[in-house]
């Protein structure tokens, strides 16, 4: 059924989107983008490591994250929406010689509430909002009651960056982040999958922003586990985000220095770029960070208890590494970081209960006894 829309709805759907709270958003059509033909190949290299999730397949056997139009064929344009998180706090590669011994989560994650919650609070109300816009009366339920939505974060079956730029919200940086002109890399992303049409009722798409890189490469060279291994693409077994966050169990030695203080996440290629030299501060109170998330104490984190991490992190994007990983993740940082104030610590776990926090405590002590 077509619909026909309002020449002024994309304004409309910005301007309710703005409304939401959301800083950026604009609109993208449902394509087969250049950037996603490059997709297969980086699974079938293992590139994404233990992140089983992202070689979800459909009943044809194609890759679900690399043709929307495959998986969601009633989808014709996605509303993509995106919010500042940053907050006022030094950048992980400013760090002042009082924290060079303690822990760094990443910024995204300090946040009182989900983040996956506080964005899909907003695409409801960006839904809602859109309906509103097409049956202002509420007197024509048939004319809204066939056209779909389905709302993101995180979870779709697409890759929100490639729609991201396509919608205009900023080019993909080699850091492979969203950068935005004015707001930086800091943004979170929330899309709605619908079922307008907006190119076949002739609105003008939104254009993709031209890519601002030029000859930067700063995010490549300050990267300091060579994660970057192409201008845009990651080998997610080498980067320390999903080292600490995503991989389950030991973490190979070799890998360990690279790692530094890193318990939960990774920001130095973002904490490098130009782009973020000036970004401005969030305005939402929800991505302020809690209490003692922000260069958090080691020998804290590494002897904590089930209870104080269900406490902690309630609602916390951190409780996907799960305690154990927390743990050896801090006892990594604790063998990288060159202070033997945690030797009676480290001694103390060798012993633990988990065996993956006791190995690596082993690692640490014998790191230690070398830097002596
Ligand atoms: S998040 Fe860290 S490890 Fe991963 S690519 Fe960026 S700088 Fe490298
Ligand atoms: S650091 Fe430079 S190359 Fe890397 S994303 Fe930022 S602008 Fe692009």
């Amino acid at each position: 059924m077509t619909v026909h829309l309002l020449p002024d709805l994309p304004t409309r759907i910005k301007r309710c989107a703005h409304d939401a709270g959301f800083d950026l958003c604009g609109i993208a059509p449902v394509c087969d983008f250049g950037e996603l033909h490059v997709f297969p190949a980086w699974i079938a290299d293992g590139k994404h490591g233990e992140m089983k999730y992202m070689e979800a397949h459909d009943e044809a056997g194609e890759l679900k994250r690399a043709s929307l139009a495959r998986v969601a064929p009633w989808a014709r344009s996605v509303v993509v929406c995106a919010i500042n998180f940053n907050s006022a706090h030094p950048y992980s590669t400013q760090v002042r010689s009082e924290d060079a011994s303690r822990g760094w989560i990443s910024r995204y994650a300090w946040s009182r509430e989900d983040y996956h919650d506080a964005i899909l609070r907003r695409l409801k109300q960006v839904e809602d909002g859109l309906r509103g816009l097409l049956d202002p009366t509420g007197k024509w339920p048939l004319a809204t009651a066939n056209l779909r939505f389905r709302s993101y974060v995180d979870t779709g079956p697409l890759i929100e960056r490639v729609y991201a730029k396509y919608a205009g919200l900023g080019w993909i940086g080699k850091n492979t982040c969203i950068i935005n002109q004015q707001l930086g890399s800091w943004l979170f992303l929330g899309v709605i999958l619908t079922s307008l049409d907006f190119t076949e009722n002739e609105l003008t798409p939104d254009l993709p922003a031209p890519d601002r890189c030029g000859t930067c490469t700063r995010c490549i060279t300050a990267c300091p586990t060579q994660a970057i291994v192409a201008p845009g693409e990651l080998d997610a077994r080498l980067c320390i985000s999903y080292l600490t966050i995503e991989k389950r169990g030991d973490i190979p030695n070799e890998l360990h220095a690279g790692m530094g203080r890193h318990v939960f996440g990774c920001d130095i290629c973002q904490d490098v770029c130009p782009w973020n030299r000036k970004a401005p501060a969030t305005s939402a109170p929800e991505f302020e960070p809690r209490e003692g998330l922000v260069n958090p104490a080691l020998d804290w984190l590494a002897e904590m208890q089930q209870e104080e991490f269900r406490e902690v992190f309630r609602g916390s994007p951190v409780r996907r590494t799960r305690l154990s990983g927390l743990r050896r993740n801090a006892v990594i940082a604790m063998g990288n970081s060159g202070d033997r104030k945690f030797v009676p610590t480290l001694q103390k776990l060798c012993a633990d209960s988990d065996s993956v926090v006791a190995e690596h405590a082993r690692w640490a002590i014998a790191t230690l006894g070398q830097e002596s």
